[in-house]
């Protein structure tokens, strides 16, 4: 997968968003601090840009291959996107997605605002039926926490012949993995909370678009509702993307091992996993008493929630009330991270091995 530029995603996620290559410009963009701007610039006010926060954008948008806005935090990007939908709209989405998503369309829905039709996202067929009359195709894939995987270019294609605007949360792939764009999606929506930024310090959000009009339709939404991200945790997340590749490598690598030996661990009933990225998760067989139970007995693995950090979390779902009925009461969504692959498997073992009933 190569950009425009002709380079690789590894040397396009160190080479963008830097300073022009000045005697004495620094290397990175430094942390701008300020609310307000000489006159007769681009900027003006601190409300309706940074420099801070545009090299964090200029580096996504060149991984997603489009031009990007950043957000106070995925939720506000979330937000601002199904905010255009107009009264009385159809909005399809994922019955298994990010909670805040779908608590934000259920929260529109019982006001008036729209309708939705919750679909499952892996039934290609369904979500293509689903389409007829929709204003919004929403996807998520994989999807959180059942790790569901949607086929993004059939979806794209069968919502735009209906008029749907397609939405891809492109959050749990990256762009490294998945470029939601190149598919024909109009919107990438990134909580850049999680692998993006990468080291569990900051929140921030991100939407990228490939269409001039749609981008300059967000940059007003974001001005007037001043979801903007604050400017260290943009400064964060821009010095956190330039690892990217390398903890996205690493952590594929680490799930990717954990997963075969999972599979082979008489105390989990079953795995899932998309066969990419670094977030599986696992159903204990001996139920929800055991899934509590795992989380409490490691040393290295850190129960929490989020996810995408350098660190491995993991935490067992169906805690939250707000969580899916259909996501088993016994499934802990794991979120591998950067550390020694034997180090993360003994602790997970030691712990798995005193949850099971001989
Ligand atoms: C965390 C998350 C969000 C929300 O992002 P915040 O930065 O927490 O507001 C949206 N989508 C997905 C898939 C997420 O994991």
């Amino acid at each position: 997968m190569s950009d425009p530029s002709g380079l690789s995603p590894a040397t396009v996620t160190v080479t963008a968003g830097r300073p022009s290559r000045e005697p004495d410009q620094p290397l990175n963009t430094p942390i701008t601090m300020a609310s307000t701007y000489v006159a007769g610039g681009d900027i003006d006010y601190g409300r309706y840009g940074n420099p801070t926060w545009s090299a964090f954008e200029e580096t996504l948008g060149a991984l997603e291959g489009g031009r990007c806005l950043a957000f106070a935090t995925g939720m506000a990007a979330v937000t601002t996107v199904l905010d255009l939908v107009g009264q009385g709209a159809t909005v399809v989405a994922p019955v298994h997605a990010y909670q805040g998503s779908l608590m934000a369309i259920g929260d529109l829905e019982a006001r008036g605002r729209l309708q939705s039709r919750l679909v499952d996202i892996s039934d290609t067929e369904a979500v293509v039926a689903a389409c007829e009359g929709a204003a919004l195709v929403w996807i998520e894939s994989p999807t959180n926490p059942a790790l569901e995987v949607a086929d993004i270019e059939t979806i794209t294609a069968a919502a735009h012949e209906a008029g749907a605007y397609v939405v891809v949360d492109n959050t749990f792939a990256t762009p490294l993995l998945q470029r939601p764009l190149t598919l024909g999606a109009d919107i990438v929506v990134h909580s850049g909370t999680k692998y993006l930024a990468g080291h569990s310090d900051a929140l921030i959000g991100a939407l990228v678009v490939d269409d001039d009009e749609l981008y300059q339709v967000l940059l007003g939404r974001r001005g007037l509702t001043g979801s903007t991200p604050g400017t260290v945790e943009a400064w964060l997340a821009a010095r956190g993307l330039r690892t990217l590749h390398l903890r996205v490598e690493r952590a594929q690598a680490n799930a990717q091992t954990l997963v075969e030996r999972l599979r082979e661990h008489p105390a989990v009933a079953e795995v899932r996993y998309p066969g990419f990225g670094a977030i599986v998760a696992i159903v204990l067989a001996e139920g929800e008493l055991a899934a509590d139970l795992l989380v409490r007995k490691t040393r290295i693995w850190v129960h929490a929630t989020s996810l995408g950090g350098v660190e491995s979390t993991f935490e067992r779902r169906r805690r939250w009330r707000t969580e899916a009925p259909t996501i088993p009461v016994a499934l802990v969504r794991m979120s591998v991270g950067i550390e020694d692959v034997e180090d993360l498997w003994a602790d997970l073992e030691t712990a798995l091995d005193t949850l099971v009933v001989p």
